[in-house]
């Protein structure tokens, strides 16, 4: 027997979000979300949003990933609040006509390119930064002028509630909806005509989005994942290269897209820097990590086995310890895995560091040319020639030098992927310009009107053309 219930929820659904977006397209019709005023009064709402409710969403981050205040303060709230004071900053000036020069045979005249809003948006996100993935994207759509629907990943579920509580109560509810849900809500807003699919995640969800987005010839923005390679020059400053390293890969247990996946070593330098990196890992997080209130947990049971299938047959040098129920891994090292393994073949996005050696270091160059363009590339040296080779030979969404993670502290550095990593770049005026279409405009004169590009044409005006256009 068919599932009434079920069928009837699904109508139900399907409803809501065509509403929805026919409400958001009628808001985007009236011109009301293109004032400046406008844009900045939404910013301003958020930022209370955020400031009003702190504690709730550091709570909500602990509950779906065992986050800490800290790190939901560094990577989350404060990382939001910062983007928006610099966006409401700085707007004014994004919004201006931008003058461009005007050829001789279109003078008198002038010519200008402006920002006009793409018009509404969908900002899909991803678990792993809950808050802020879907937060700052909107905070780029709404400087451009843009409505939009967010719809955060079901599997951070208590972030996903209380975003769908929040920002009816602050936000301009006939611009910006929220939808909760997994993959058939998800699947259904893909069906609807947006100006504009903004997707974090993974690759493989990357291509459906990528799809949708093509049946109605809509821009498209994917930010994904990959493989982050991390090398390091044994002759470098190794006990702070060491310490950023650990920062970088186990903040959020591992589960940043921007995560070092792997550490890259010359053969010579392995014991030495495997010994330190387990000292620092104890010094950051304790001889028992699941004691620590500093160390997360992973987002679910599934994703848990993922990992823990990772360390089969591998040479766990630290770590590797595992409690299902509580969805913790200890900091895990691996060395010298096999590179066909899936640990090496798949994105970790998890606690476990693999260390591969290399005779050289233009084989540790050339092993990530071989392989899939990822997110961020880095390297850890103090030899200048060959931190210049690795900028030239490695193309990476990013490319950080001596540091991890930190780059994306830089709110004015365009951050996305290339290749398999993503396309499409967001963060300061570079998600202002994503969910913008620059629009070109001239302006004639009557005053003169040259009559060499009318007909009848004759060789005296050719000459003129090829000399004045
Ligand atoms: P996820 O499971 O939260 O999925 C992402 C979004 O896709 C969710 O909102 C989900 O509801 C939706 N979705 C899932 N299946 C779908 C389907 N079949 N059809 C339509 N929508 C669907 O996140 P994930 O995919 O596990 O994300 C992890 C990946 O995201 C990693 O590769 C990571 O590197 C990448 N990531 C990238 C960034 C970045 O900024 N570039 C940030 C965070 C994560």
């Amino acid at each position: 027997m068919q599932d009434v219930s079920a069928t009837f929820q699904q109508a139900q659904i399907a409803t809501y979000n065509t509403t929805n977006i026919d409400e958001l397209k009628r808001t985007f019709a009236s011109g009301r979300t293109k004032s400046y005023e406008w844009r900045v009064e939404q910013l301003n709402a958020l930022t209370l949003l955020i400031e009003e409710n702190s504690s709730d969403i550091i709570e909500a981050l602990h509950a779906d990933l065992g986050k800490c205040k800290t790190e939901a303060w560094l990577t989350e709230i404060g990382y939001s609040t910062a983007s928006i004071t610099d966006t409401v900053k700085r707007l004014k000036s994004w919004m201006k006509p931008n003058k461009i020069s005007t050829p001789m045979i279109a003078q008198p005249g002038k010519s200008y390119t402006i920002n006009e809003p793409l018009g509404v948006a969908l900002i899909i996100g991803a678990w792993n930064y809950p808050f802020q993935l879907v937060i700052t994207p909107l905070i780029a759509a709404i400087a451009a002028g843009n409505c939009a629907v967010i719809k955060p990943s079901e599997l951070s579920l208590t972030t996903s509630a209380l975003l769908a509580k929040l920002v009816p109560k602050y936000l301009d509810n006939a611009a910006i909806k929220v939808v909760e849900g997994g993959k058939d809500e998800t699947t259904e807003l893909l069906a609807q005509p947006f100006d504009k699919y903004f997707y974090t995640g993974g690759e493989q969800v990357g291509r459906i989005v990528m799809t949708a987005a093509a049946k109605h010839l809509a821009s498209v923005t994917l930010e994904l994942g990959g493989k982050s390679p991390c090398v390091v020059d044994g002759d470098t400053n190794l006990d702070v290269a060491i310490r950023r390293i650990v920062w970088g890969k186990w903040m959020n247990a591992g589960q940043t897209c921007v995560a070092p996946d792997y550490v890259l070593i010359e053969e010579e330098y392995l014991t030495d820097f495997s010994q330190r990196l387990i000292a620092e890992i104890k010094k950051q997080y304790g001889k028992e990590p699941s004691q620590s209130k500093d160390y997360g947990r992973i987002i679910n049971q599934r994703h848990c086995s993922r990992l823990i299938n990772y360390l089969d047959g591998q040479n766990v040098i630290h770590g590797g310890k595992h409690k299902l129920d509580d969805k913790f891994i200890e900091p895990t090292v691996v060395v010298q895995p096999s590179v066909d393994s899936a640990l090496m073949q798949e994105e970790i996005f998890g606690p476990i560091l693999p260390i591969v050696t290399f005779k050289s270091k233009q084989k540790m160059l050339d092993f990530i040319t071989s392989r899939p363009k990822p997110l961020a590339a880095y390297v850890f040296t103090s030899n200048a020639k060959f931190e210049a080779d690795f900028v030239e030979q490695i193309s990476a969404g990013s490319v950080c030098v001596n540091d991890t993670s930190i780059f994306m502290a830089n709110h004015d550095l365009p951050f996305g992927g290339v290749g398999t990593s993503g396309m499409g770049q967001y963060h300061g005026k570079a998600g202002f310009d994503i969910f913008s279409h620059t629009k070109s405009v001239m302006k004639r004169s009557y005053k003169f009107d040259a009559p060499i590009r009318y007909a009848p044409f004759s060789k005296l005006k050719l000459m003129l053309l090829k000399k004045f256009s």
